[in-house]
């Protein structure tokens, strides 16, 4: 059993070597998976595959997201950010938000301003809902726009072993 366990784990392991390579080359097959999986078995599946991925992967060492993508800020996350902040919210917006295209609030420029030097966010307690429920990969979100999933997978190393696991036990 445990030599079993152990196999398991450096099979795992090695799905992440050179991951970023490996998820170009097969964007093709999870814009198949995504559009094919069975939802039901798959929504089952989904917390096995979250939990997985995340015992091996670190977002201290990462935070590719944080680094080069930003959040919405929704009015809520916008109240409860500046409260925590002691700013007005019209200082706050001033200070670190602009509109983007689809007119939502994001940061100004990357990486995060409340990204620190060793990865943690500043605001960790009360960051903005998207950030909390990042990268989806415990949700429908994930199958409901493969569009997303499909970008996602591209940075996040937690989305492609997710998409990796999909296809292992389709
Ligand atoms: S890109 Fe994915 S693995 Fe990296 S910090 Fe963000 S959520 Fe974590
Ligand atoms: S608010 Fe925090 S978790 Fe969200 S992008 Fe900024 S640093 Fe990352």
């Amino acid at each position: 059993m445990l030599m079993k366990i152990s196999r398991l784990q450096k099979m795992d392991k090695a799905l992440l070597v050179n991951w970023e390579k490996k998820s170009r080359e097969r964007q093709k097959l999870y814009k198949q998976v995504l559009a094919q999986s069975a939802k039901a078995k798959l929504y089952n599946d989904l917390p096995a595959y979250h939990e997985e991925a995340f015992e091996q992967i670190d977002c201290l060492q990462c935070a590719a997201c944080c680094k080069n993508y930003s959040p919405r800020f929704k009015t809520t996350d916008i109240k409860r950010i500046a409260k925590k902040l002691r700013l007005k919210e019209s200082v706050f917006i001033d200070n670190y938000l602009r509109l983007d295209e689809d007119g939502d609030y994001v940061v100004k420029s990357t990486p995060c301003p409340f990204l620190e030097s060793d990865h943690r966010c500043g605001i960790y307690d009360d960051r903005p809902s998207d950030c909390a429920r990042f990268p989806y990969t415990d949700e429908d979100v994930l199958v409901k726009r493969p569009q997303l999933t499909l970008k996602n997978s591209s940075f996040c190393p937690a989305v492609y072993y997710v998409l990796e696991k999909m296809i292992a036990n389709k």
